[in-house]
């Protein structure tokens, strides 16, 4: 695959997933497995956060098959709003290791985040494209150092 044909979208969305805990957690888990299995195959990979109000994720890959994968994600009725905050191409895969990764809020909440959260309030419309990009990416770094199970 040619450098210059990697893009990388970050979008942010509202969520719309209701219910307990369980529930909650079952329907993220069938996101990922569908996530993991298509990006799998089109060459995606990326990131996905989540707390009970919003996802934010990042998805890098060719172009073609990025804005396919994408106009899939938007359609889907488990989140809204979904905005885009960034869309460009890129050099390097930061995510080349993760299909898609996932940051749950527990993990989220950990060290790492302490200074989102003191930014934020962990509010992600407080955050820009770039610096979701940048804390998912050194979370992701430090958590597979660690060998954290809060990575999945
Ligand atoms: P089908 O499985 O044929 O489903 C048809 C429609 O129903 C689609 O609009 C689908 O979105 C919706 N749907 C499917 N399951 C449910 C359900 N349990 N509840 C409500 N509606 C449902 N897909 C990827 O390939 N890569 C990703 O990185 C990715 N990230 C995602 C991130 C988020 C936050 C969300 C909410 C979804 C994500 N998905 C991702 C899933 C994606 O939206 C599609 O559901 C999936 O790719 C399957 O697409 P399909 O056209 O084969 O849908």
């Amino acid at each position: 695959m040619m450098a210059q044909d990697l893009y990388r979208l970050i979008y942010l969305s509202n969520n719309e997933i209701t219910g307990d805990a369980t529930i909650i957690q079952q329907e993220i888990r069938q996101i990922l497995t569908i996530s993991r299995q298509r990006n799998a195959e089109v060459g995606i990979t990326g990131a996905l956060m989540f707390n009970k109000n919003c996802f934010a994720q990042v998805l890098e890959g060719p172009h073609d098959q990025l804005q396919e994968t994408f106009e899939r994600i938007q359609c889907d009725p488990r989140h809204s709003n979904v905005i885009i905050l960034n869309f460009e191409s890129m050099q390097t895969r930061h995510f080349s290791q993760w299909s898609m990764a996932y940051v749950s809020q527990e993990a989220a909440d950990s060290a790492q985040f302490a200074r989102i959260q003191r930014d934020s309030g962990f509010d992600p419309n407080q955050l820009t494209g770039e610096r979701i990009y940048d804390l998912l990416h050194v979370h992701l770094q430090a958590a597979e150092k660690n060998n954290s199970n809060q990575v999945y």
